[in-house]
């Protein structure tokens, strides 16, 4: 494994809105996520985004572990969040639009 790679450029969390509206109805920059790394708790919009990755890839700020990854595929998105405790997603939205 190389993890000496992080020297490229990331983008912030919202750059990873538009993939992820496609799964979550909801915004998704707005949710938090614990990373199961170092234990630090995030609002996603926080976090470094890699778009050069095969997909999607979303690491903590603070320790760099990978949070996120998803790979859409034809028909089929592949979502990995192990890298994650716990996710929280403010629903508000999905009430307020019914
Ligand atoms: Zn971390």
């Amino acid at each position: 494994m190389n993890s000496h790679t992080y020297d490229y450029d990331y983008l912030d969390g919202n750059a990873a809105a538009g993939e992820l509206s496609a799964i979550f109805p909801m915004d998704i920059t707005a949710s938090e996520g614990q990373c199961a790394h170092c234990g630090a708790i995030k609002r996603f919009a926080e976090a470094h985004v890699y778009m050069q990755a095969p997909g999607l890839v979303v690491r903590c700020s603070v320790c760099q572990h990978v949070l996120l990854r998803l790979v859409r595929a034809r028909q089929r998105a592949f979502l990995d969040l192990r890298g994650m405790t716990c996710f929280t997603l403010d629903t508000s939205q999905l009430q307020e639009s019914s």
